[in-house]
């Protein structure tokens, strides 16, 4: 172990694991890594690491945590606490320009449309770095990486909630994360940020940071690589997991997880979130019970049950089709958001959570196959899209071609024509769209694994045992 200062003068106790581009890895004492920037660190610091470019120990040498083998599922677990690694939370200002200010922590990137400062901006990263760390911390191996081609993950801060809604955001949220765009997204009142700058110019705390907020779509941003695998019920449980974790003076109380459900029969819905807040006024939103559930695979407010995850043939999806109408009624939504956080706690401490810890265990194979099929659909697309004039042509010079004396068409959709006209020539070949990983039905694979969480139990079966669990624990559904 070693004593760590950072330029703030924070002090960390911490093993050296090397450098690498000015990045300097070191193992904490509870055995978790953490990556600060060497620049970050004190001048003495700085010295002693460009002093010792390699690890001090032969056990700290080691592969970036994205390719470092796991340890089985058995042996992984549970942390009871996650605390948030202060290196973590230094702010770097990239820039301070009147409407474009840029701010970096260690893992983010804080875009705003106005001057926050050092201090407020520290403040405020807390809760996504304590996120990032609760995140890679549970037993599920996920190492939470930036989206493709970028350095940090992405947040943007707006000043009014009209700018934020402009960015699309649901009218109904308080912040969000944008798999699309691949940024998280919120206002600054969800940030506790004064409505107007101080006397000095800048903005300042006036109260509570959402973290709430913050921790369920950080959460999301953490698993981007998992979420289009995986039925939307559990994308978002596992986020109401994480955010009503209780989370005191930058400590995630992991061991407490079921506190959140003691809430006294008949109170008010959790007024944390934005979203319940809006959709569930006085009622409290209830279970909806696993096999209701299990359905809602690919959106939130329509069942979608699918039992068939391969393509057919010609490699065209099967048409999704629904019986079930969508869930109007804004309490069947919020309940389908509590009812996914329920099912997400009986699976962390279901069996140890080893079908849990094994399912995501077969998301990580899953969501490594698909990142160059999609890049080749990108590429498939791009090549239709350079094509489509000399269709449109060919369509045009069909039609006039039609019109003329003699032509006609058949009723097996072949022409005839006299031999004095020549028809337009055929528009160059369709390239051929790519084959998905073992042809897997792209709108299907968020089911695909479904059944390693069954455990060789049916949905009934696993509803007794969900509805047993939450008696025993006092709170029945
Ligand atoms: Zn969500």
């Amino acid at each position: 172990m070693r004593r760590w200062t950072n330029g703030a003068g924070k002090v960390l106790q911490a093993e050296y694991a090397g450098v690498e581009e000015g990045r300097v890895q070191l193992i904490l004492a509870n055995g978790s890594r953490a990556v600060v920037e060497l620049q970050s660190l004190s001048v003495e610091d700085q010295a002693w690491v460009k002093g010792h470019p390699a690890p001090t120990t032969k056990t700290a040498v080691g592969l970036p945590p994205s390719v470092a083998a796991l340890p089985p599922p058995e042996k992984r677990r549970m942390p009871d606490q996650v605390r948030e690694p202060l290196l973590y939370t230094t702010i770097r200002v990239v820039r301070e320009k009147p409407s474009d200010c840029l701010y970096e922590s260690e893992h983010f990137q804080f875009k705003t449309t106005a001057k926050l400062g050092v201090a407020l901006m520290k403040d405020i990263c807390r809760a996504f770095e304590s996120t990032y760390e609760l995140v890679r911390l549970m037993p599920w191996g996920i190492q939470p990486r930036p989206e493709e081609g970028r350095d940090k993950f992405q947040a943007e801060f707006y000043e009014t909630r009209e700018q934020y809604l402009a960015t699309g955001a649901p009218s109904w949220s308080a912040g969000v994360y944008s798999l699309k765009d691949k940024v998280f997204r919120i206002p600054f009142e969800e940030l506790g940020i004064s409505a107007q700058p101080g006397a000095g110019g800048a903005y300042y705390r006036k109260g509570a940071i959402n973290n709430d907020t913050i921790t369920h779509e950080i959460t999301h941003q953490m698993m981007h690589g998992y979420v289009p695998y995986m039925p939307v019920w559990l994308v978002e449980g596992l986020a109401e997991y994480t955010s009503n974790l209780p989370y005191r003076g930058g400590v995630f109380q992991v061991s407490e997880d079921a506190s959140a459900f003691a809430v006294p029969k008949g109170a008010a819905a959790s007024s944390r979130r934005g979203l319940f807040n809006f959709m569930v006024q006085r009622q409290r939103p209830g279970w909806t019970g696993v096999q209701n559930l299990w359905v809602f695979t690919t959106d939130i407010t329509t069942a979608n049950p699918i039992s068939r995850f391969t393509l057919t043939e010609d490699n065209l999806a099967p048409p999704v089709t629904s019986d079930v109408p969508p869930a109007s009624r804004s309490a069947d939504i919020a309940s389908n958001y509590h009812s996914g956080h329920l099912l997400t706690y009986f699976l962390v401490r279901d069996r140890d959570g080893l079908p849990l810890k094994r399912y995501f265990d077969a998301l990580r194979d899953e969501a490594a196959k698909w990142p160059p099929f999609w890049h080749a659909l990108d590429n498939y697309k791009a090549a239709l899209e350079k094509l489509r004039p000399a269709y449109v042509a060919y369509e045009k010079e069909m039609e006039a071609f039609l019109l003329k004396p003699g032509v006609t068409k058949l009723d097996d959709g072949r022409i005839s024509y006299p031999t004095t006209l020549t028809p337009p020539a055929d528009p160059p070949e369709l390239p051929k769209p790519p084959l998905t990983p073992d042809r897997t039905d792209p709108k299907a694979v968020c089911a695909k694994h479904l059944g390693i969480l069954l455990d060789g139990r049916s949905l009934d079966q696993l509803n007794e045992e969900v509805v047993r669990m939450f008696q025993n624990l006092g709170f029945p559904l």
